[in-house]
């Protein structure tokens, strides 16, 4: 949103002198748009899916799967077809499907053309509109493309012939050792906001993820493919100088985590009370959903030791200088900051009674002077607190065009700050003073599954879990602290089946262990905002309210325990509503993929690529992954996309 404006970008030595002024003219703009929107109430659900794609071209002579760098050319078409869509019914149903831009020149987003509302019928469109989407992709291909959801591609910034057209790595913007800024993008947004991270950064970004030893894996792992020159000025040698850590899988740019590709659940809520409500309730569950969905086993064609893409993406836009990170004490910058600005969220924001202070447990850098404006215009405290912490952040890429705007009718600054906190989840208000559109919640762990049955379940798993919340007033809180501990753990490999997570062991406000006050309606209680600043005490108060469980427990529950799992209470929710048989038969097959793979019965998609590239007769146990295993992996993930091939172990018997 508001993402793509026209205009000429400034470099970060110019946009630093401008970043006091977006910060404040984003203030104005969110208060304005909080004096219009504050009382908006929407009558229903309107909720969807964001799906990312790359688009690999096959060079089939050479076998091997290359990333098309052709995407612009296929953006065209789609918006053109798009447009052509709104004015011709006929067209309307075969588009049905809205596309954007990504980070990657080789990536596309695709969302359903309108909304889904909350009907359980309407559950049943969208892996249908996720087949639309994939077929109207593949239209606008050459007969070598193909669109693929895999959340990280194997051999990105491998050297030799991985992009089509080919390219060297080189390039001004990310100075990468592996990736030429060819890469990235077109739209002059993309390359300045690469360069300006690693400028105010002020060295390149250092990704730097385990690698999985095998038995032929070195030990230590030295990576013999790191090019030991630099044009540029850093990492002349990045293992001498420290970037690239043994033992590790070294990433030096932008694009080995926003070129990853994810799927967002987008909700609109009834109010801006039940949007923070939302928001609370689903912040537990990113590091459960992360773990679940891990789809993103390899990198720079290496099996490396984590089954998700989520750090490496913090780490390639971690935009804190040194001073920001600790390594240097305070002088040039204002506050020590403990996390990228693509991270998990740091506080809960709902003034539901059920939000003890106790929760917000880490220590929250925030803008005294944005949260005094903020409380004087009548923001409580804890969303004052939410959006005078995300204004710590400088803006990236200011446009000169759009510097001096009219703060009445643009929410341009506010937008700027807003859509670079990349987090678990975003807290999203209206977009206008005047839009339809209402106050949405993101979910935005989820990786993005190898097919659209997959997604689609995901999808509609996570739109229940929220109509369950709302409905049994639910009460899924924890220590924030928690919630970051399981995000470090969800990493791991196999986290799903190996791992334990905080969970709270009662989930129901008000009623007996196992049976939720079925079809209770939420009501939002007020209370007044605390005036006193929340001093963060220990989480020991609040110790004995949760504990460790596996996935399996988190999701299928625990009957001698009394804990339903959040599919007992979906399964509790959907028997509240007047169903058909046929729809409640057809929801089911997606809760039952969720179930098997929480409980192990099925493979994640990590797993089931370690699985496929350590049984490729290419393999020589030595974590590679070669060019050849990455074609066959490729072609396999198309042919199950296509139903030409069974694969029970990751989707059981549902057919494609
Ligand atoms: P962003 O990239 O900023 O997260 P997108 O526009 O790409 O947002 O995706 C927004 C998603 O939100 C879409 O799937 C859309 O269907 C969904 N959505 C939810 N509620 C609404 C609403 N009220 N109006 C429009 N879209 C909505
Ligand atoms: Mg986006
Ligand atoms: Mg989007
Ligand atoms: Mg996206
Ligand atoms: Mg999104
Ligand atoms: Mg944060």
């Amino acid at each position: 949103m508001g993402l793509l404006s026209l205009g000429t970008p400034m470099p970060w030595d110019e946009a630093k002198k401008y970043a006091d002024h977006v910060r404040t003219h984003g203030i104005i703009q969110f208060l304005n748009l909080w004096e219009a929107t504050k009382d908006s109430q929407k009558d229903c659900l309107l909720w969807g899916d964001e799906i990312e794609y790359m688009v690999v071209s096959y060079d089939e002579e050479n076998k091997r799967a290359k990333l098309s760098l052709r995407v612009w050319q296929i953006l065209q078409d789609l918006a053109k077809e798009e447009e052509e869509a709104k004015t011709d019914p006929a067209k309307k149903l075969l588009v049905n499907s809205s596309w954007h831009p990504e980070y990657g020149r080789y990536m596309l987003e695709g969302t359903p053309g309108e909304p889904y509302m909350g009907l359980p019928r309407d559950l049943l469109a969208v892996e249908r509109n996720m087949k639309l989407r994939r077929e109207l992709a593949r239209k606008y291909m050459l007969p070598n493309e193909v669109p693929v959801t895999l959340t990280s591609y194997p051999r990105l910034g491998c050297a030799g012939e991985g992009l089509e057209p080919h390219h060297e790595p080189h390039g001004p913007a990310a100075r990468s050792l592996f990736v030429p800024d060819d890469i990235i993008n077109a739209h002059a947004r993309f390359p300045t906001l690469t360069a300006n991270i690693r400028r105010r950064r002020g060295s390149k970004v250092a990704i730097n993820m385990p690698i999985f030893h095998d038995v032929n894996t070195p030990k230590p792992f030295i990576d013999p493919t790191i090019p030991t020159y630099n044009d540029y000025p850093e990492d002349k040698n990045a293992i001498e100088e420290g970037a690239a850590l043994p033992d590790h899988i070294y990433m030096d740019a932008m694009a080995f985590g926003m070129g990853c590709c994810c799927l967002q659940i987008t909700f609109q809520a009834v109010n801006v009370e039940e949007a923070r409500k939302i928001y609370d309730q689903m912040a537990p569950l990113g590091p459960i959903m992360l773990a679940l969905t891990a789809a993103a086993p390899i990198y720079r064609g290496y099996l490396s030791d984590v089954d998700c893409r989520w750090n490496v993406i913090a780490q390639s836009v971690d935009d804190r200088t040194e001073e920001e990170r600790g390594l240097k004490p305070l002088k040039e910058n204002k506050y020590r900051i403990a996390k990228s600005r693509y991270d998990s969220i740091d506080s809960y924001i709902s003034n539901d009674p059920k939000n003890k202070p106790e929760y917000n447990d880490i220590p929250l850098v925030y803008d005294k002077d944005i949260y005094k404006k903020l409380s004087d215009n009548g923001i409580d405290d804890l969303l004052a607190r939410h959006i005078s912490h995300l204004f710590i952040r400088d803006p990236l890429v200011i446009f000169h065009e759009l510097l001096n705007i009219d703060d009445n009718e643009s929410t341009d600054h506010f937008e700027n700050l807003q859509s670079t906190n990349w987090q678990t989840m975003r807290f999203k208000p209206p977009p206008s003073k005047t839009s339809p559109i209402g106050w949405r919640v993101e979910f935005r762990s989820m990786e993005i599954q190898l097919t659209d049955f997959e997604n689609a379940a995901f999808a509609i798993f996570i739109v229940l879990v929220t109509r369950a919340v709302l409905s049994f007033n639910t009460n899924f809180y924890i220590p924030i602290s928690k919630v970051d501990e399981n995000m470090k753990v969800a990493h791991h490999r196999n986290a799903v089946l190996e791992e334990k997570f905080y969970f709270r062991k009662q989930i129901f406000t008000q009623s007996r262990p196992g049976t939720p006050a079925a079809g209770t309606p939420s009501g939002s209680p007020k209370v007044s905002p605390a005036t006193l600043p929340r001093v963060a005490s220990l989480s020991a108060g609040t110790a004995d309210e949760y504990e460790l469980m596996t996935i399996n427990e988190i999701i299928n529950g625990n009957p001698a325990k009394g804990f339903p799992g959040l599919l007992g209470l979906v399964n509790n929710y959907l028997n509240t509503l007047n169903i058909d048989i046929e729809t409640r038969c057809e929801i089911s097959k997606y809760l039952e993929l969720i179930k098997k793979r929480a409980n192990g019965t099925l493979m994640t998609a990590a797993s089931w690529m370690r699985h496929f590239v350590q049984n490729h007769p290419d393999y020589k146990q030595d974590s590679v992954v070669s060019e050849k295993i990455n074609y066959d992996l490729v072609k396999m993930i198309e042919k199950i996309n296509k139903g030409e091939v069974q694969v029970p172990e990751l989707l059981g018997n549902f057919a494609v």
